[in-house]
């Protein structure tokens, strides 16, 4: 029997659905964090369970052929991406098997529809600087400089990197600019031990087309009175090119949730703009927006050619955050309605149908599967009506899918963050009168495991 502390040598032959790697000893299995499908490795029992055990990685004796260096020097113990060292051909291939799997096992689908149906997986050329978004908390390190950078993986140590290669180049402009002037006028981080220090996190926004961006200071104050020192920051900051907006935003709470609910602008605008194909996005500090500009054009692009819009079809855009896909859908169908819970993404929507000129669209704030009930009795039944759902990870509420059933549109297109739960909806779905037609992948994440799906069912009736 396997015992902590054993150093045993395994064959790399899976990868978790964490990113670990996964082997066998005795046909017990064994997850090694940053282990490679194909690596020959030593590895060290750390926790044994029933089932299976956690190894930590000691050395490669055989490096997998899909084994790459790391571009990041702190990979490892940052653990924001988990499969930085793993080619990026590999990354895509598994991550296309991973939601296949899923649909076989949770989703019921045959092998036979799932060859004919799923499209190739939409990887990046250039799978690095992606990101339009960044999030650096501050501390001390133990000589008492002023740090920033990542936690470690699962915890609140801060390992110093202003140049996550995920982002973009300018996060270290800014992060530096921050630092210096830390330094300079003895302005503290913010401690999570005494809650005392003023900086916590600073956040950056980076439009990819307009080249704006923002910076939020996340300060442990009430308010700016007494921030006197901000000032001379705040003038080295907007020295940068692009710079639109500064913003604070305070949180005093003990707590590890990074914004805390109010902000104000210090200088410029509280939001910056871009572009996702032709319309343009107001995006307000606190609200989301996907992260990966370039591969969500591409997401919504297929989306949109899933449903193939004739232009008289009435469009629900569930979960529709700031309105990104029933403003791009806006374009060519004869109304869109979205549908969310946030109400601050809801005025971002209907402030981005504005400056956009679009006038087919509504939005509702509320819980999806409460407002779309209550809407779809009261309006008058169009002859074409198309549902698009883009869920957070937990998937659809079992009433709105149980409303979609009922309210019998055409076409239902799915985009999913998380195949899992979009396997277990789709199998509802199909199993109440709709039939699966269309799948692909879209690689908004690469060097993580995460990946974005996009489907099309249609009710089974219309095809035959
Ligand atoms: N389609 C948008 C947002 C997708 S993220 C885009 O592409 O930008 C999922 C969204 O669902 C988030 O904005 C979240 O606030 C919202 N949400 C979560 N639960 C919800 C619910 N029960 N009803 C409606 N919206 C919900």
């Amino acid at each position: 029997m396997m015992q902590k502390n054993d150093v045993i040598e395994v064959t790399i032959e899976d990868m978790s659905a964490a990113g670990e790697g996964i082997g066998k000893a005795d046909g017990f299995p064994l997850f090694v964090k940053d282990a490679i499908i194909g690596d020959t490795a030593k590895v060290k029992v750390m926790k044994v369970k029933k089932n299976y055990a956690y190894a930590r990685l000691m050395e490669i004796v055989m490096p997998s052929v899909f084994r790459v260096p790391a571009k990041c020097p702190i990979a490892r113990p940052c653990g924001g991406c988990q499969i930085q060292e793993m080619v990026y051909e590999k990354q895509l291939e598994w991550k296309e098997t991973k939601v296949v799997n899923n649909l076989k096992r949770i989703g019921g689908f045959s092998e036979e529809l799932l060859k004919e149906i799923v499209e190739p997986i939409v990887g990046m050329e250039k799978p690095f600087r992606y990101r339009n978004k960044a999030q650096f908390p501050f501390g001390t390190d133990r000589s008492g400089k002023i740090v920033t950078g990542f936690y470690a993986g699962r915890t609140h140590n801060i390992i110093a990197n202003t140049d996550c290669p995920l982002g973009v180049e300018i996060n270290q402009r800014v992060l530096e600019h921050v630092m210096d002037y830390m330094e300079q006028m003895q302005i503290k981080a913010y401690d999570e031990e005494t809650g005392s220090g003023l900086v916590r996190h600073v956040l950056i926004r980076y439009g990819f087309v307009t080249k704006e961006i923002m910076v939020c200071l996340v300060l442990n104050a009430e308010d700016t009175t007494g921030l006197k020192q901000v000032e001379r920051l705040i003038e080295a900051l907007m020295q940068i090119e692009g710079m639109t907006g500064i913003v604070v935003n305070f949180n005093q709470k003990r707590n590890n949730v990074i914004l805390g609910a109010s902000c104000e602008t210090l200088w410029g605008q509280n939001y910056i703009t871009d572009y996702i194909g032709s319309i343009q996005y107001q995006i307000s500090s606190l609200s989301f927006f996907q992260v990966n500009p370039r591969q969500t054009e591409r997401l919504y692009g297929l989306a949109l050619a899933y449903a193939d819009l004739k232009g008289h079809e009435r469009v629900w855009d569930m979960y529709c955050g700031i309105g990104t896909i029933a403003l791009f859908f806006s374009q060519k169908a004869k109304e869109v309605i979205g549908v969310e819970v946030v109400p601050q993404a809801i005025e971002d929507a209907k402030e981005n149908a504005r400056i956009n000129k679009i006038e087919n669209t509504t939005f509702y704030v509320g819980k999806a599967e409460v407002v779309l009930l209550q809407l779809y009795h009261e309006v008058e039944r169009q002859r074409e009506e198309v549902v698009v759902v883009d869920p957070p990870r937990k998937g659809c509420d079992k009433k709105l899918l149980e409303t979609i059933v009922e309210m019998s549109p055409e076409k239902v297109v799915y985009v999913s963050c998380d195949s899992a739960t979009l396997a277990r909806d789709l199998k509802f779905l199909c199993g109440n009168g709709y039939g699966l037609r269309r799948v692909r992948a879209v690689d908004l994440f690469p060097m993580t495991v995460h990946v974005e799906c996009v489907t099309l069912l249609t009710r089974s009736e219309a095809t035959q």
